[in-house]
């Protein structure tokens, strides 16, 4: 049932589909849908002109009628949620083109206007498990420290969405008790939902506002809000250098740059990629993902430092933790060769 969320064997990657609805413009344009749920499992998709159909497996299929509430649950993100408590990494990423949902899914859509708030029903899938969470460490009765960060990646560098200064590219650092970290980076001990909230709406209008979206190429950067999970209180931690995450557990959420730049080709095991792409953080990923799946790998090295994005998922990709894809497509015709190739790159992950 969708509230267990994904089913089936553990594997390093669980991943769920999502079909947004057809836009007013697609409809506008008179495009046909072309992608059909059939039970909660599996895609078909009709190419115009009746070619062959073509069905896809995943973990949960997610129609355009389905709703904010419907993808949290068969994300089974409260699981998720469970592990970060008892110490694990967990991540939930978004994949698919620009256009195709993922800050949708992840945050709901933008604000209308200035002083319009989002109706809590379009809340996406980071402010439903933010509630579920600080719910639950409510009732845990023990204590907990929570602390959040939110950066972005692009073009390889690092930029800290919650600095209080003006922003510079910051280093990414490794140490052996806490692995890969981002130094200098802020992060903010937070009490309440509602200061949880703030740090959110802060992330994501610097990123609405930033220099590189109004050139058009913000489809090209990655956005991490990640929350740290400790089970004790803040004065019984080891001190840490600035930037450099507390040990605890992790849940980390993802909006990945637009996947068109990434295109898979070849057998399982195989991502191939494009000659003209510039996103190294989607290609390492993309990379790591075939290794971790590779049924002929013992205990092979995975480049996990061969891109910034791979360096910081690499505690919840590389074992100790769980990582949830919800892979985003449009329904129309027109987007089909980008929506083949991320079902693709999708069915491949699992
Ligand atoms: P992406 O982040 O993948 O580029 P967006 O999340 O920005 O895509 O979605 C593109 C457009 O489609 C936005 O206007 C968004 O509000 C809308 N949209 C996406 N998914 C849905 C959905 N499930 N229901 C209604 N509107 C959606
Ligand atoms: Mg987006």
């Amino acid at each position: 049932s969708l509230e267990q969320g994904p089913e089936g064997p553990e594997t390093p990657i669980q991943v769920v589909l999502r079909v947004r609805p057809m836009s007013a413009a697609e409809l506008r344009r008179g495009q046909q849908s072309v992608l059909h749920c059939s039970g909660t499992r599996t895609l078909q998709v009709s190419p115009p002109g009746g070619g062959p159909e073509v069905a896809f497996r995943f973990g949960a299929v997610l129609d355009g009628a389905r709703t904010q509430e419907d993808v949290f649950r068969a994300c089974g993100v409260r699981r998720l949620g469970e592990l970060a408590l008892r110490g694990f990494s967990c991540t939930v990423f978004t994949f698919g083109q620009t256009g195709s949902g993922k800050t949708y899914t992840l945050t709901g859509p933008p604000p209308q206007g200035e002083g319009v708030p989002v109706p809590p029903s379009l809340a996406g899938i980071m402010q439903r498990t933010f509630a579920w969470l600080l719910d639950r460490v409510q009732h845990l009765g023990a204590p907990v420290t929570l602390r959040a960060s939110y950066l972005e990646i692009y073009n390889e560098q690092v930029r800290d969405l919650l600095s209080l200064g003006s922003p510079r590219p910051l280093p990414v650092r490794w140490n052996k008790t806490r692995g890969f970290y981002v130094e200098q980076l802020r992060v903010v001990e937070f009490g309440s939902l509602e200061a949880l909230m703030e740090l959110l709406q802060m992330g994501l209008s610097r990123r609405r506002s930033s220099a590189h979206t109004l050139n058009q190429a913000s489809s090209r950067s990655h956005a991490l809000l990640t929350l740290y999970i400790s089970r004790q209180a803040a004065q019984q931690m080891p001190p840490v250098e600035p930037g450099e995450p507390p040990l605890g557990g992790k849940l980390c959420f993802v909006d990945l740059a637009g996947s068109e730049k990434v295109a898979a080709t070849g057998s399982r095991g195989e991502l191939m990629l494009e000659a003209n792409s510039i996103n190294r953080s989607l290609l390492a990923l993309g990379h790591c993902i075939s290794l971790l799946l590779d049924p002929q790998r013992k205990q092979s090295h995975i480049p996990f430092r061969d891109s910034k994005l791979t360096k910081l998922l690499a505690d919840s990709l590389g074992g100790r933790g769980v990582t949830l894809m919800v892979a985003c497509v449009s329904p129309s015709a027109q987007c089909l060769p980008e929506t083949l190739s991320t079902l693709r790159y999708a069915s491949r992950a699992q």
